[in-house]
Order: C-alpha cells, then sequence, then structure tokens
C-alpha cells in the first residue's frame, strides 16, 4: 500500500481581491485579483515597479490598500491573532538591528511572539548560521543577512511564507540554498509566494505563475502552460527587399516585425514565405526558424509594461 505523507500545513489560501494602491497619481497596483494555493511555490513575477513588492507589503499589513483586500487564510493580516504563526516573510535584508548578535535578533522576535526558546535554536539550525549564532547581525554578508532573514520568517512556523526578490546578490550556493528551502516548504504544504524579476529564476524554482506589468495581472498561470502559450515561434528573414516582402505578405494573416533590419513573421512556415520571396523573385540573405525562449516569453508579455528598458522596441510594421 502506498503512503500518503501527512501535511502539517495546507490549510492557508492567500486571497488577493481587486487589490488597487495609489500613491498621489502614479498606480503601484492596478485591481489585482488572484489565489495562491498551499502545497506549491507560486513565482510573482513581473519587471521592476511592475508591483510586487507593494502587493506584499499590503498583504503584511504594511501598507494600506486604496481598494480591494489582500487576505491571508481569510483574514486581512490585522486581525491575525498570532501573526508569526501564520505568515513569514522576508522583504528586505538587513532589515534587523545591526548591534544585536543573530541569536538575541531571534531571540527578541520569539519573546514578542509567545513562540518557545527552542524553536530558536531550530530555526539557526535550519538556515546553517548555528556556528554565527553568536556573532554581531550587522558584521553580515549579505548571504549571511538573508539566511538570518528567513530564519525570522520561519520562527514561527508559518503556513505562509512570502519571499521578495529572495536571491538578489547571493552567490550560487545561497541561491541553490534558497531554491531547495522553497521547495521544501511548498512539499510541507505550507502557501510558498516568492517574487522576482527574473523569468529564468521562476522557471527553475515555481510551479506556479502570477505574471504582473504596470500592477496589473498580465497571467495566472503553471510555468509550463505560460511558456508554450508563449513559444509562438517566428520566421527571420534578411533580404534588400524587405520592404516588398512585407507588402506582399500584407493581408494574410501575419504579423511582421522589423528587428535590426531584418523581419520577424508570425503565423507562417518557413517555407511558405520562403515561396512567397521566390515567387516573386526576391533574394534572401536569411531565412530561420527561431523558437522563443523563457526569457522571450516573459519579455513579449511584459513589453510595454516596464517602466525602464534597455531592449530596443521592435517597429512594428503590420
Ligand atoms: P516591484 O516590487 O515590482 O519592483 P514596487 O511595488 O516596488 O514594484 O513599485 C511599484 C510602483 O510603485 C513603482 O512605480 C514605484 O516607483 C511605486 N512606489 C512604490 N512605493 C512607493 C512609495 N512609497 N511612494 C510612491 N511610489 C511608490
Amino acid at each position: 500500500m502506498s503512503r500518503v505523507p501527512v501535511l502539517r500545513h495546507g490549510r492557508y489560501v492567500i486571497e488577493i481581491r481587486e487589490l488597487t494602491k495609489r500613491y498621489g497619481p502614479a498606480v503601484a497596483v492596478d485591481g489585482l485579483t488572484f489565489d495562491v494555493a498551499p502545497g506549491r511555490v507560486t513565482g510573482f513575477l513581473g519587471p521592476n515597479g511592475a508591483g510586487k513588492s507593494t502587493t506584499m507589503r499590503m498583504l503584511l499589513g504594511l501598507d494600506h490598500p486604496s481598494g480591494g483586500r489582500a487576505l491571508l487564510g481569510g483574514r486581512p493580516y490585522r486581525e491575525l491573532r498570532e501573526p508569526l504563526r501564520i505568515v513569514g516573510a522576508l522583504l528586505e535584508a538587513r532589515s534587523t538591528h545591526g548591534g544585536r548578535t543573530a541569536y538575541h535578533h531571534l531571540l527578541w522576535l520569539a519573546a514578542t511572539n509567545r513562540i518557545p526558546r527552542r524553536r530558536v535554536d531550530e530555526v539557526l539550525g535550519l538556515v546553517g548560521l548555528e556556528s554565527a549564532a553568536g556573532k554581531r547581525a550587522g558584521t553580515f554578508s549579505l548571504g549571511m543577512s538573508q539566511r538570518l532573514g528567513i530564519a525570522a520568517a520561519l520562527l514561527g512556523d508559518p503556513e505562509i511564507v512570502l519571499l521578495d526578490e529572495p536571491v538578489n546578490g547571493l552567490d550560487p550556493e545561497g541561491v541553490r540554498w534558497i531554491r531547495t528551502l522553497m521547495k521544501d516548504l511548498a512539499a510541507e504544504g505550507r502557501t510558498v509566494l516568492v517574487s522576482s524579476h527574473l523569468m529564468s529564476e521562476m522557471a527553475i524554482t515555481a510551479d506556479h505563475l502570477i505574471v504582473i506589468g504596470q500592477g496589473r495581472l498580465l497571467a495566472d498561470t503553471t510555468v509550463d502552460e505560460f511558456v508554450a502559450a508563449s513559444r509562438r515561434g517566428h520566421v527571420r528573414v534578411s533580404t534588400p527587399e524587405a520592404d516588398r516582402l512585407a507588402a506582399l505578405l500584407d493581408g494574410r494573416a501575419v504579423t511582421v516585425r522589423r528587428v535590426d533590419g531584418a523581419l520577424e513573421i508570425t503565423g507562417m512556415e518557413a517555407g511558405a514565405v520562403g515561396a512567397v520571396a521566390g515567387a516573386n523573385g526576391i533574394a534572401l540573405d536569411e531565412l530561420s526558424t527561431r523558437s522563443s525562449s523563457l526569457e522571450d516569453a516573459f519579455l513579449e508579455l511584459t513589453a510595454g509594461s516596464t517602466e525602464y528598458s534597455s531592449r530596443p522596441q521592435a517597429e512594428e510594421v503590420r
């Protein structure tokens, strides 16, 4: 008989409903609605400035919504009786009191939340900081600060774990450690929401994706579906007669974009494009099929939603 693992967690869903945050005339979060389920890692993906941190701060009662609701297990943060037992969060590293030792920082947090002292030793072990427990937090490297922040987040053995850009600035070993930890926390049935501006990171870490841009929901999907939906391959053509070829393709059910002097055609096979060119005596320097990578898929979804973009925008000619 197969054994069904008994999950200690798994009852706490995050519910975001029509959540909105305005700062003066600027809208940081714009009518967001989504759920985050227990038992899997949900990636919260969006370019810088998309509204991820603001959403997380509203979940934690650190910012007041201009509209809508952000609920943890059906309640807003301020109604949780023992919040550290429900939700643990890592918002930014180095928010600890630099003069305190790692141990005393955690002990103080535990004491204010009626958490037993032995749990401090447990979480120090969990994040691999036992040997640094007596060191002042102010002397910690970024990687150690992240570990201490995560130890604090896990102190109350919380049902929900929120991590805002946890791999920023970490070395490869630290990145691997955080990835494994998030998967383990989810496997225990916890609700894990982790933000990132990097699609490549989320593809490795997350099971599910919430993608936002300019404060709005762009996708709520599994990582696999997101990639498949965005993998609309295109045909790339270089020719001295790009304008004539583009004109010949006009009227067909295709999209033609001009990128770096070449044409990128969506909705038509390479052979068919070659046939049109051949039939009209247009010489081609290049004819190739390109599939969209993960990163491209993300950029495609968030194009126009980025505050600052270092990528030249493709010129749409059809
Ligand atoms: P992300 O975490 O996705 O990078 P943020 O939530 O930090 O995005 O920011 C979303 C938008 O809200 C940005 O345009 C940012 O400049 C703006 N913003 C965030 N916090 C404040 C604030 N306290 N006052 C004014 N604007 C803010």
